[in-house]
């Protein structure tokens, strides 16, 4: 089945391929420079996504997903939750984003056993401009003191899942992908998608 991803983030591409496994074959908008970008506006995840899935799809035919996630930090008040992209500032980078999360956990002296935090994933589905669903996606975990790691993106060094003493970016990609919120969103999609 052809699913194509509303991003232009060539990491969520890649992972929701690796997750939906070989039976898919999935793209995103890179392949399609003349849909233009769509303004995340929404107050949630799931405005975000369906703003951008919804948005996409009328303009490609076919099936569309969006993916909107990002980082809830209990010692910042849920931060950067839906601004996790941009939480350095507009165009941030990775290092830039993990960085300044890093300075704001260390001013509030939060101890590293009250570094409780979770991603969130949520995905919307389209076709044709309706919205045929959304499903969300959660997984606990723990915040570091120093960034630890080379796989994955975002603030995947300094994230640890239940249950490991490593951080996203230093367990293999295979496993990430079995626990993450993405994978978590993504068996809901799969089973809709599966559904007569
Ligand atoms: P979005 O494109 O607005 O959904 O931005 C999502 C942002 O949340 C990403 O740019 C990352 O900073 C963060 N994020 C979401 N999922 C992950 C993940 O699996 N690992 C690390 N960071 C993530």
């Amino acid at each position: 089945m052809q699913l194509i991803v509303a991003t232009r983030n060539a990491h969520k591409t890649h992972e929701i391929q690796q997750i939906l496994g070989p039976t898919f074959t999935v793209s995103d908008l890179s392949a399609h420079p003349e849909i233009p970008d769509i303004h995340e506006t929404g107050k949630s995840y799931e405005e975000n996504a369906i703003l951008k899935a919804v948005g996409a799809s009328r303009h490609l035919p076919g099936p569309i997903v969006a993916d909107d996630s990002g980082l809830e930090v209990d010692a910042l008040g849920g931060a950067p939750g839906i601004f996790s992209a941009r939480y350095a500032g507009k165009n941030a980078t990775d290092k830039q984003n993990v960085d300044k999360l890093l300075g704001e956990l260390a001013r509030t002296g939060a101890e590293e056993t009250k570094r409780s935090a979770r991603f969130r994933c949520v995905i919307a589905l389209a076709q044709q401009g309706e919205l045929l669903g959304t499903f969300e996606g959660i997984v606990e975990g723990t915040i570091v003191e120093r960034a630890r790691g080379l796989h994955g993106f975002g603030y995947d060094p300094i994230f640890v899942p239940p249950g490991f003493e490593e951080t996203f970016a230093e367990l293999p990609a295979e496993l990430k992908n079995t626990i993450s919120h993405r994978a978590k969103a993504i068996a809901g999609l799969t089973a809709k998608l599966a559904a007569p």
